[in-house]
């Protein structure tokens, strides 16, 4: 049996997550969960999994949790503190990494300094840190096992030595405006920007999606996941999303993984590896499906070059597009500012930010904070 403890269980992952675990017939046992300020699923998810250990992040979620579990025996607790001590909950030998945001980032390297394998979801703790928290892992022996769709798919098509990959291939789906011109994604509202064409996942991933920031993320994801070089990693539009990525290697071969668009079966390897389980959420059946492919638009998503630059200049700078990038995704969503500005203003935090090494966690949250604040002050500065 495996012990996990899930960090975002209410959201869109973590809900899918206690899904596998259900359906897991006790092969995993949760230990403990973390979430923001869904006080009622929250109450739900300890009834149903019986945790010894619950978290929201909030301070009045959290007494009002407490309250209504009162006649259960579990911990409630809050804020970052609590986070960090459900990341490294005795017991614990998986946790699932499934905040949205580089809030994640200090329970994932706590959770990796005391020894936890980590299943990966949230991407964003990897591109803020992603050199300081691979070092974690190796020093401390411990797993980081994707459960990003295509880097499980990277994941499950790599055999043998390295140096024989030649190039990965991370497919995207070209989100719900692929093939729009600038004129048109002018007038992008938060709504449309919302609605996937495959995928129903969170707010801020489903927007990241719609600007190709979600693949700019994940280039650098895939880089320090699997120590490719940025030369070697390619993005090929699919906007079917049944082939999830692919490896080419030295020989020309290409080793893909497929099915169908749902997040339970990259989840459920992640926490079965390196088994597989006879469960099958969401059969695929090729017969009559049209896959097709293309080369990505840079002239109007310009997210990708960004992702690029930032990854090779490296430092603090995909830091501060990260943090940035989670400033304007808040933003647009509380229409302060309009879809093309998360661009621009990205765009120009990176671009004055002076970059530094990333090589403790303090100068990597330094940076973090510093494109928050700044980014705010451009978006004030624009309103006047
Ligand atoms: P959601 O917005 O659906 O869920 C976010 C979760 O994090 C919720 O449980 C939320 O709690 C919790 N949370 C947010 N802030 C805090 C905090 N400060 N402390 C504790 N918990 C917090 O996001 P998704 O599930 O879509 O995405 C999660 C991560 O997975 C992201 O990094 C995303 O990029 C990645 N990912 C998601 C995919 C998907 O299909 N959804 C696919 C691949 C990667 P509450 O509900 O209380 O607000
Ligand atoms: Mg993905």
């Amino acid at each position: 049996m495996k012990i996990i403890s899930v960090l975002g269980s209410t959201g869109s992952i973590g809900t899918q997550t206690l899904e596998v675990v259900e359906t897991s017939q006790g092969k995993i046992q949760v230990q403990a969960l973390a979430a923001f300020a869904n006080i009622s699923l929250m109450e739900q998810q300890i009834r149903k999994f019986r945790p010894k250990l619950a978290v929201l992040y909030d301070h009045k979620a959290a007494t009002e949790l407490k309250a209504r579990v009162k006649d259960l025996p579990i911990k409630i607790l809050t804020g970052m503190d609590g986070l960090l001590e459900v990341a490294v909950s005795p017991e614990v030998e998986t946790v699932v990494t499934a905040v949205s945001g580089s809030i994640g980032l200090r329970p994932t390297l706590a959770a990796l300094e005391s020894g936890k394998n980590i299943a990966l979801a949230n991407k964003e703790t990897l591109v803020a840190a992603g050199e300081l928290v691979m070092a974690t892992a190796n020093s401390n022996g411990c797993l980081i096992i994707p459960v990003d769709s295509e880097h499980s798919a990277i994941f499950q098509s790599l055999h043998g030595d390295l140096r024989t990959v030649k190039k990965i291939i991370l497919t995207a789906s070209g989100g719900p405006f692929w093939g729009w011109d600038r004129a048109k994604l002018a007038a992008v509202t938060p709504e449309m920007a919302l609605k996937h064409p495959n995928w129903n996942m969170g707010a801020k991933i489903s927007i990241d999606s719609a600007t190709m920031m979600n693949k700019a993320l994940e280039i650098i994801e895939a880089r320090f996941l699997f120590g490719v070089n940025y030369e070697n990693i390619e993005v090929l539009i699919h906007p079917q999303s049944i082939i999830h990525s692919m490896i080419e290697y030295i020989d020309g071969s290409i080793i893909a993984q497929l099915g169908m668009p749902d997040m339970r079966l990259p989840i459920q390897y992640a926490l079965s590896y390196p088994l597989r389980w006879d469960v099958n959420f969401n059969p695929l059946s090729l017969a009559g499906k049209n896959l097709t492919f293309a080369e990505p638009d840079h002239h109007n998503f310009p997210s990708l070059n960004l992702a690029y630059k930032c990854g090779k200049s490296g430092g603090t700078l995909p830091a501060v597009l990260n943090a940035a990038n989670e400033v304007c995704v808040h933003a647009f969503l509380a229409r302060r500012i309009k879809y093309l500005e998360m661009y621009e203003l990205v765009e120009q935090v990176c671009s004055e930010h002076q970059v530094s090494a990333a090589d403790n966690l303090a100068k990597i949250l330094n940076a973090d904070n510093w494109a928050r604040e700044y980014c705010e002050e451009l978006i004030q500065r624009r309103k006047k």
